[in-house]
């Protein structure tokens, strides 16, 4: 196929935000995927951030590091996990990066004298990166989600965008608006009043859909199917019911039985080709039917009056895919570190848990409690698996027990302390120093190397790996030996052998006791949980 003819999907939101956009994007890749096409998805972010590095996660959401250590929206994590394609930078657009590229290219002299515009040399930039997306990817059809909803001021430079492109290839583009159709409980009746304001608000930029998803609690009735396609003059088959569903996975199944694949072809011109979503049509009735639970206890410091789902989505995904693999239904329950700080007898909760994961984090706030939870792990053998700042605490704290360096800790939570160790990684000394704090942490892929008969080893089964990581502070290499012949046992190590990427207690002093320094969590997908977190529920189960 010519690239000339590749299809471009914009996947807007209405009404109201949080209502599945990521998932619906990733469900659209994945029929097309399922169909044969070679698809990409992109998520472009209205924020001025130039990326997702510097946000806050319990307010927005994790983040989510791409192979090549884009600090990206947690979206993208959904794609990665619904197409198992690996996501770069090409795949994330926020409106930070494209006024600093036209800023940077007025700058060199590139507009020729010309005075710079919004309009349109914004929309233009958008275009440009959306298309670098798709020659990166050589894909057929690019998916590329809006955040926000329409209406919103900051959308308007992207909704140009393509509209743009739309007038220059109308048989290219379309337009997916993801709606949501309320049931206020007084009336009892979905009510689709809110969308056909979203679908004026489009209008007023010179935009239809082409399809119109309406997410709601019960499926659409064919009356409000009828009103939708009547305000956007589309066939009622455009109209796509989609109710809330038992997981996420469900989505793309649901799209399937309305017939959604087929149709969005059909519009697209494209040529039908087979389709095989068996395998994940099957994943998703069968995590319906598993009742045997097993408990996780995740002992974070992220939490706020949202849900935690957001701020450790891949976590609690990688923990699904390699719970349901083993036809155990996960409980998650969550534990504010802070909690142990004020009374350390509350740790004795942790006893009814069947493992604990502590995930990443950043700066002390919490710390201590974190690390009481990680040494009461150890002696209790309660199944323990460290994420990035997971395993440094983990470190810490059998510093602190083990070999008795009372005050041992990382140089992130005291600068001063005398037993650091966890220190400042040397390139990121003049980082801090010189508050140089954008996409500059040690981020992205890394090989390590893993040693024969240890617990990481048994799991991968292979002795070089490479996983995503996120971090400025690393085991101080002058503790190892020390920490060594204290029991601690570094399994993974960077090829060089001066960076520790896996500490972990061997199988007959604990259940399971590890840490890694990267995170796993990013390459666990529902078909193919991670290793890691196999081997770590495999333990919770065996505790049970
Ligand atoms: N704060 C720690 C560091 O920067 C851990 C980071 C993380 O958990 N991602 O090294």
């Amino acid at each position: 196929m010519s690239k000339k003819e590749t299809k471009y999907i914009f996947v807007v939101g209405g009404v109201m935000s949080s209502v599945g956009k990521g998932i619906a994007a990733s469900s659209i890749g994945k029929i097309l995927q399922s169909r044969g096409y070679r698809i990409a998805n992109l998520k472009a972010d209205m924020y001025v951030n130039i990326d997702a590095g510097t946000i806050r996660p319990a307010e927005h959401g994790e983040v989510f590091v791409g192979e090549d250590g884009i600090e990206a929206d947690q979206d993208l994590g959904n794609y990665e996990r619904f197409t198992n394609q690996v996501s770069t930078r090409e795949n994330y657009i926020t409106t930070g990066q494209v006024y600093a590229e036209v800023i940077r290219r007025e700058r060199n002299l590139e507009y020729g004298g010309e005075d710079v515009e919004v309009y349109p040399d914004i929309p233009k930039e958008i275009i440009r990166r959306i298309k670098a997306c798709q020659e990166k990817n050589k894909s057929e059809i690019v998916v590329i989600e809006y955040g926000g909803t329409v209406g919103e001021y900051q959308l308007l430079p992207f909704l140009e965008a393509a509209r743009m492109m739309k007038s220059k290839n109308p048989n290219d583009v379309f337009i997916v608006l993801i709606s949501y159709l309320p049931t206020p409980v007084l009336l009892g009746e979905q009510k689709s009043k809110p969308t056909q304001h979203a679908i004026t608000d489009l209008h007023s930029v010179g935009l239809n859909p082409d399809f119109v998803i309406c997410r709601s609690d019960l499926p659409a009735t064919s009356d409000i199917k009828q009103t939708i396609s009547n305000v956007c003059s589309l066939p009622i088959e455009r109209i796509i019911s989609a109710p809330d569903v038992y997981s996420i996975y469900d989505v793309p199944v649901n799209f399937e039985k309305e017939n959604f694949g087929t149709t969005l072809l059909k519009t697209l011109s494209l040529p039908p080709r087979s389709k095989d979503l068996a395998d994940w049509t099957a994943l998703a009735s069968k995590i319906k039917k598993i009742k045997k639970e097993v408990r996780i206890g995740i002992v974070g410091k992220y939490f706020n009056f949202k849900s935690c789902k957001d701020t450790y989505i891949s976590v609690i995904e990688s923990v699904n895919h390699a719970a349901w693999a083993m036809n155990l239904k996960p409980k998650i329950i969550w534990l504010d570190s802070e909690k142990y700080e004020k009374n350390p007898k509350l740790l004795s909760e942790l006893d009814k848990l069947d493992g604990i994961i502590v995930p990443g984090g950043f700066g002390k706030r919490g710390t201590e409690g974190i690390i009481l939870a990680t040494d009461y792990a150890r002696r209790k053998k309660i199944p323990y698996l460290g994420l990035c700042f997971g395993m440094q605490l983990l470190t810490i704290a059998y510093a602190r027990h083990v070999l008795g360096f009372r005050d041992a800790n990382s140089t992130e939570m005291d600068p001063h302390t005398k037993y650091p160790v966890i220190a400042t990684m040397a390139d990121q000394v003049d980082k801090i120093k010189n508050k140089n704090y954008g996409a500059s942490m040690r981020l992205g892929a890394y090989d390590c190397v893993l040693t024969k008969d240890t617990v990481a080893f048994g799991a991968y089964k292979a002795s070089k790996i490479s996983e995503r990581h996120r971090h400025r502070y690393e085991v101080n290499i002058k503790y190892i030996a020390e920490l060594e012949k204290a029991g601690l046992v570094f399994s993974g190590r960077s090829p060089n052998g001066v960076l520790m990427e896996i500490a972990e207690l061997p199988k007959k002093k604990h259940p399971f006791y590890l840490g890694t320094q990267f995170h796993p969590e990013f390459k666990s997908r529902p078909l193919k949980p991670h290793p890691l977190f196999s081997a770590f529920i495999k333990a919770c189960e065996r505790k049970k």
